[in-house]
């Protein structure tokens, strides 16, 4: 049997398959079954979310003889013309190839008959915005005054490109980018329904990898699937996708923590060596630092969605950092990620070993009960007891670890900083 891409398979038939959409689909629900139906509709939003196949549903529901509360029965002559792309009464337009005044003067002369087998015309224009001004205005009449039979449904990723006047006259509805743990449920629902067995881990790689859209969660799938087949963990999800595996992380969060700058630069030279490019690579660790954090917070594994094993792991991992530190390691990571990706000629491998070094000779940050319960041991002399005017941890600068020789606790009395002393305690 043929493959079938997922995100044909899978893409929803029902207002309750709509994932992440829930106060839309409710609204479209309730409009049908009190039969109060508005002439034209805007669906907003980021790609992949639903927009068109939820058009889709609408016009099936609104002509189909036999639908539920929840669905189109996908039975009557209606349904099986919509499924099949054959219907008379339902038009579908793509504006960003057909924008001209032409293309919708000819999509308008349909709609000014009666449908044939239906209650119903509907047409559906994708990508809305890509529309002329011209071609918005010979529409402007119809959608004053449409027949009584006529919906129109607007799908656009750009609603702020619609003219005011349009804005004025449709519903508009805003569909939700997919958090990462709403696309790893349904991504784990189907792969139940067609018996592949997937680790937590491998789904959460491709729900973030897909950022917020679900069509591209379901074709990031289908290359991973391409690549494990029945049987989809971790590793296999971040060999197919080209993402280095968690313990080149756990490595280099020990550099970090060891102040060991040239650690960090070998590991950065096996990711790429093992392939991977130096911006996926960061990107990975930026993940790899939320978890790390999350975990550090008490945050779940179920709500990471990594296993119990990975969670405890993480929360064993470099005891030396503290939650500040990590947060200032992703902060530059961030960054570093960002300079990388700029479009200004410079070797992104040199960038990150510039970044990591300065990463690695980091001061710690301190406790700050932990500091003053030391700091209360500290036998002070009168020298230093007419400068004590305040604490401050050691939150920021860059020296090397040589500058604080013995522990890299270290934390800075003084009434300014010209003045201030620095105890090594
Ligand atoms: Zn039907």
């Amino acid at each position: 049997m043929p493959y079938i891409a997922m995100a044909r398979k899978w893409r929803p038939r029902s207002f309750s398959e709509m994932v992440g959409q829930e106060h839309i689909a409710q609204t479209l629900k309730n409009a049908i079954t009190t039969g109060n139906i508005h002439h034209a509709f805007l669906f907003s939003g980021t790609r992949g979310v639903g927009k068109t196949t939820s058009a889709r549903i609408l016009a099936a529901m609104l002509n189909c003889t036999a639908a539920s509360e929840q669905k189109p029965c996908g039975q009557c002559e209606s349904c099986k013309a919509i499924t099949a792309g054959l219907s008379m009464d339902v038009m579908e337009m793509d504006a960003a190839s057909n924008n001209g005044v032409d293309d919708m003067r000819e999509v308008l002369e349909n709609t000014q008959y009666p449908p044939m087998n239906s209650k119903y015309r509907v047409l559906i224009i994708d990508e809305v915005h890509a529309l002329s001004k011209p071609a918005w205005y010979s529409m402007l009449k119809t959608l004053e005054e449409p027949p009584s039979y006529l919906v129109f449904i607007f799908a656009t990723t750009d609603p702020n490109k619609i003219p005011a006047t349009i804005l004025s006259r449709v519903l508009c509805f805003d569909f939700k980018r997919l958090s990462s743990l709403q696309i790893s449920k349904r991504l784990a629902f189907i792969c139940e329904q067609e018996g592949i067995k997937v680790a937590p881990e491998a789904l959460s790689i491709i729900s973030e990898k897909a950022d917020g859209s679900m069509r591209d969660a379901l074709t990031i799938f289908d290359e991973v699937f391409a690549y494990s087949g029945n049987s989809i963990t971790a590793e296999s999800a971040q060999k197919a996708l080209g993402i280095p595996p968690d313990a080149l992380y756990v490595e280099l969060i020990k550099a970090f923590e060891a102040h060991d700058a040239k650690g960090s630069f070998a590991i950065l030279e096996k990711a790429t060596l093992a392939g991977a490019e130096v911006q996926v690579f960061l990107d990975g660790f930026i993940r790899f630092l939320r978890n790390f954090l999350y975990a550090r917070l008490g945050i779940s594994a179920e709500q990471l969605e990594i296993s119990p094993e990975s969670l405890d792991s993480l929360k064993k991992l470099a005891p030396e950092l503290e939650q500040g530190d990590i947060l200032r390691i992703s902060k530059m990571i961030m960054e570093l990620s960002e300079k990388c990706s700029a479009k200004h000629g410079l070797n992104p491998r040199l960038i990150a070993e510039a970044e990591f070094s300065k990463i690695a000779w980091l001061d710690r940050v301190v406790n700050i009960n932990e500091a003053l319960k030391n700091i209360s041991n500290v036998p002070l002399n009168k020298e230093n007891q007419k400068k004590i005017g305040g604490f401050a941890s050691t939150s920021g600068g860059t020296s090397s670890p040589s500058s604080s020789s013995g522990t890299n606790a270290s934390t800075s009395i003084g009434t300014s900083s010209a003045s201030s002393v620095r105890l090594n305690i």
